[in-house]
């Protein structure tokens, strides 16, 4: 009876607090979810595809990207660049739909000063001892890699605060993270203040 325009799911937390998985899983359980793609420099890991897991670029490339104002933001991540592109995300909202991204906690917070209305996420471990064991688990990073990615995940938590909602993600326990992160969602879709105001009249006049 009521719509509203898209809403924008930011999922952030430190590398290897197992965001991709819980995104994958949730965008398997809501096909209608549109996935925000990131544009990067890092070269691709064996198992990911262009223009499904990022738009792999040159540096020259993002370059250009970025100073055609073509992103939303954009961070240097372990030497490698990462940013937003502004089109995906401002049609997919107009047109209605919910949108999911997940960048590093900068870039959350930088996509907040851009859609205020957007939905922070934080994912954490259970343990963050656990960071370490995943990422090595991964095997996708060198020993030096992981060392500099713990690095970066302890300075990342301490921006939790800056953050909507917090979403602990349990060793073995994907399924409830999953419904956890569902459950955020359903609920920010039944807020009032994210209805037009003609659509809220329509219904007090019902
Ligand atoms: P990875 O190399 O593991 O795919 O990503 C490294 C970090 O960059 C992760 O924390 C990931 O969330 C973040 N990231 C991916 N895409 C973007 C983006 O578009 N913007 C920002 N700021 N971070 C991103």
């Amino acid at each position: 009876m009521i719509t509203g325009p898209g809403l924008l799911f930011v999922v952030s937390g430190p590398s290897g607090a197992g965001k991709d998985t819980l995104v994958a899983a949730l965008r398997g359980r809501r096909p209608s979810l549109r996935y925000s793609v990131s544009a990067t420099t890092r070269e691709p890991r064996p198992e990911e595809q262009a223009g499904e897991h990022y738009f792999f670029v040159s540096r020259q490339e993002f370059g250009r990207l970025r100073d055609g104002g073509g992103l939303l933001e954009s961070r240097e991540y372990n030497g490698n660049l990462y940013g937003t592109p502004r089109d995906y995300i401002e049609r997919s909202l107009t047109e209605g739909y919910d949108v999911i991204m997940k960048p590093e906690v900068n870039g959350a917070l930088a996509i907040r000063a851009a859609f205020p209305d957007a939905v922070l996420i934080f994912v954490v471990p259970d343990r963050f001892s656990n960071l370490r064991e995943r990422l090595l688990a991964r095997r996708t990073e060198t020993n030096e890699e992981i060392a500099r990615r713990l690095e970066i995940a302890t300075r990342e938590m301490k921006f939790i605060r800056q953050f909507d909602y917090i979403v602990v993600n349990e060793q073995d326990r994907l399924e409830q993270a999953v419904r956890d992160l569902e459950a955020i969602l359903q609920a920010e879709r039944f807020r009032i203040h994210r209805y037009p105001d003609d659509s809220i009249r329509r219904v007090e006049s019902s």
